[in-house]
């Protein structure tokens, strides 16, 4: 299971010091760690398990799409993942169905 990068997304509703955000060039759900106060809330949040906690960093991890150049979608090597951006109207259908 890989991150959604969720419209309504549960880590960033549950951040207390808004840490996180989208990032608008490639549409992630990243973590400012200049901000992140590391309470893990996030993990806690997020169903589907997509934000952890990475032990030898000291910090929350999660898919942030590589910076717009995925790299599952690099190397799978049967094509079977693509990086595609996502049509607004699209977005918005899953916004209005609740579906994300
Ligand atoms: S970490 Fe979880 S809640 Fe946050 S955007 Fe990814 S799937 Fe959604
Ligand atoms: S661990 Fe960091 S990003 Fe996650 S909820 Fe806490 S402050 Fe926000």
């Amino acid at each position: 299971m890989v991150c959604l990068q969720c419209v309504f997304a549960a880590c960033m509703k549950a951040c207390p010091v808004n840490a996180i955000s989208v990032d608008r060039s490639t549409g992630a759900v990243a973590v400012d760690y200049a901000r992140c106060i590391s309470c893990r809330a996030c993990v806690a949040a997020c169903p589907f398990g997509n934000m952890t906690w990475e032990e030898g960093a000291g910090r929350v991890i999660k898919c942030d799409l590589c910076g717009g150049n995925p790299a599952c979608a690099r190397y799978c090597p049967s094509g079977a993942l693509a990086y595609e951006p996502v049509a607004r109207s699209s977005r918005s259908e899953e916004k209005a169905s609740g579906a994300v």
